[in-house]
């Protein structure tokens, strides 16, 4: 099935110059960038962006990190994109990342973890109007 999915570069990666390779193991895993903006995320966004997780005890260093520099989103679209951008971005936790993936290569720890991907058909849905409100899936 051809699926979108909301991707981000997180600040971490970006200042590691990692924009570019990052979307370059995008486009070579087959999955196509149709929407981008570089922007950074407010403290508010944050917060709703990751609402999921507010009763995590990680949950305000997490939105301090996503705020304390400039990020990269965009939306991927492809065959099984939401699964297969996750198999190219690894495990949330870089140590148990397979080898030759985004947070493997890119990732400092658990929280600065290079990129995010979404988990499912309705969370993609949701991530994409947070960032390209205009953006029907369609
Ligand atoms: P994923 O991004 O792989 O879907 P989660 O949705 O579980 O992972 O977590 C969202 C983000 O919160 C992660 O990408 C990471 O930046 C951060 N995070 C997750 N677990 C932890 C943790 N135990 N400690 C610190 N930060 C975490
Ligand atoms: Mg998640």
């Amino acid at each position: 099935m051809i699926e979108r999915t909301l991707s981000i570069v997180k600040p971490d990666a970006v200042a590691k110059h990692g924009i570019g390779k990052v979307l370059a193991r995008i486009e070579e895993g087959g999955l196509e960038v149709v929407a981008g903006r570089f922007l950074r995320i407010t403290r508010a966004e944050a917060e709703g962006f990751y609402g999921v997780h507010r009763e995590r005890p990680f949950f305000n260093d997490l939105c301090t990190f996503m705020t304390s520099g400039p990020v990269f989103v965009s939306v991927l679209e492809g065959e099984n994109a939401i699964a297969r951008y996750r198999e190219i971005l690894g495990a949330t936790d870089p140590a148990k990342a397979a080898p030759g993936t985004v947070r493997a290569l890119f990732a400092t720890d658990i929280e600065k973890n290079a990129a995010h991907g979404s988990d499912a058909p309705e969370t993609a849905r949701i991530e994409i109007g947070f960032f390209f409100p205009g953006c029907e899936l369609v």
